[in-house]
């Protein structure tokens, strides 16, 4: 079922966005928890983290870590580290179901997470 991420990627809704490539869109969480958060979520529909394959999702994987790594970069958080959480399901607190990698930065993160 297409979620508000979709409507984001299609540019029916507006987004800040910070990241585009052929199979990957990055743009700033509108409710952020850290000086630095921002949603990487592939541009086809996954819904959740157990909808994954590997065999299948492998490489757009691999190309959402890239983007995280370079928007890291770019912002200057590489060096003195981040957080790159996936949250699934219910008791995961996932609220969107279009898989997404919160990049979260720019101060310390507390352990365990709430
Ligand atoms: P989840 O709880 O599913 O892991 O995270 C969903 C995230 O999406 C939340 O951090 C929430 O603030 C963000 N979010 C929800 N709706 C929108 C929106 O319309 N635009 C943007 N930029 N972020 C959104």
């Amino acid at each position: 079922m297409a979620t508000i991420f979709s409507k984001i990627i299609d540019k029916e809704i507006s987004a800040d966005i910070v990241f585009e490539s052929d199979n990957v869109l990055a743009f700033k969480d509108i409710k952020p928890q850290a000086p630095v958060h921002i949603l990487i979520i592939p541009k086809i529909e996954i819904p959740k983290v157990t909808d994954i394959k590997g065999e299948v999702h492998a490489v757009l994987l691999g190309e959402m870590f890239d983007a995280a790594n370079k928007l890291a970069k770019d912002l200057g958080i590489d060096k003195n580290g981040f957080r790159l959480v996936f949250n699934c399901g219910n008791d995961g607190g996932q609220e969107v179901y279009h898989i997404h990698m919160h990049l979260l930065g720019g101060r310390h993160m507390q352990w365990p997470p709430g």
